[in-house]
């Protein structure tokens, strides 16, 4: 579903990704770890377009990326994405922090947006604060309803970039069941964590980064238990 074909990115002399050759495929749950500054934020950036790339190819579904115009704001509809700190929008509702896409890029006509964001509010735990706005909601609270606007897009892949990292530790495991649930749903994801439980629980594949390349990959009992190179060893040694 997601294809990288020898992604190369710089950031002036920074090589920042090297050579990156990563399928996701449908359905499956890809947990991306490694040390700070190895370049898993800029993957995801780069996946969902939100940074350019010099060399390879990406498709999603089997289309291309597209490089800029009308396409981008489809391509930000199938590619859903999480980030750590929640970015909802502080003067608009709960409800209309989810409804504004898929009316505005789906074409949705307002009562039916509605409908399907209290559904999804619900699915996540916060439909009783559908009429509140960001800043009344707890940290958990507001990551849920990040997953509930991206879910209201209806991706064809979910994008998570450290989204527990920024929450109290009691907040954490609300947004995780809500990701694991999600992933034993089928949905294809890419998750940047350290969350070690989750990866076990939910995780088809784990891949290791480090220095911008893809070092290695493997189940997460492989590699967790079995990590092959130095630089895994080393890295697990530290967040274990
Ligand atoms: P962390 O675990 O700390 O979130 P990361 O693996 O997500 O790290 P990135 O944020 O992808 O790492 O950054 C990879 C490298 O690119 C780092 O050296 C960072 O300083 C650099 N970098 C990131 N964004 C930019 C930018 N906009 N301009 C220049 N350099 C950048
Ligand atoms: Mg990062």
């Amino acid at each position: 579903l997601v294809v990288l074909d020898g992604v190369n990115k710089h950031f002036g002399d920074l090589h920042v990704l090297k050579d990156i050759d990563l399928t996701v495929h449908q359905g499956e749950v890809v947990i991306v770890i490694g040390p700070s500054g190895s370049g898993k934020s800029t993957l995801c950036r780069t996946i969902n377009r939100l940074e350019t790339y010099e060399t390879g190819t990406i498709t999603i579904d089997g289309v291309p990326l597209p490089d800029e115009g009308a396409d981008l704001a489809r391509l930000r509809a199938d590619v859903g994405m999480v980030f750590q700190s929640f970015n909802l929008f502080a003067h608009k509702t709960i409800l209309q922090n989810v409804t504004l896409g898929p009316i505005k890029v789906r074409k949705q006509k307002k009562d039916q947006a509605e409908e399907r964001a209290m559904e999804l509010l619900a699915r996540v735990g916060v439909d009783h604060q559908a009429s509140k706005y960001p800043a009344q909601l707890s940290g958990g609270q507001q990551q849920r309803v990040a997953i509930a606007r991206s879910l209201a897009m209806e991706p064809k892949v979910m994008l998570f970039d450290e989204p527990t990292s920024a929450l109290d530790p009691e907040m954490i495991n609300e947004v995780l069941d809500v990701m694991t649930s999600l992933a034993k749903e089928g949905m294809t994801m890419i998750v940047v964590t350290h969350e070690m439980g989750f990866a076990h629980k939910a995780a088809d594949r784990v891949v290791f980064m480090s220095d911008g390349a893809i070092l290695e990959q493997g189940t997460p009992q492989e590699f967790f238990d079995h990590p092959k190179t130095d630089r895994a060893k080393d890295f697990l040694g530290k967040i274990l």
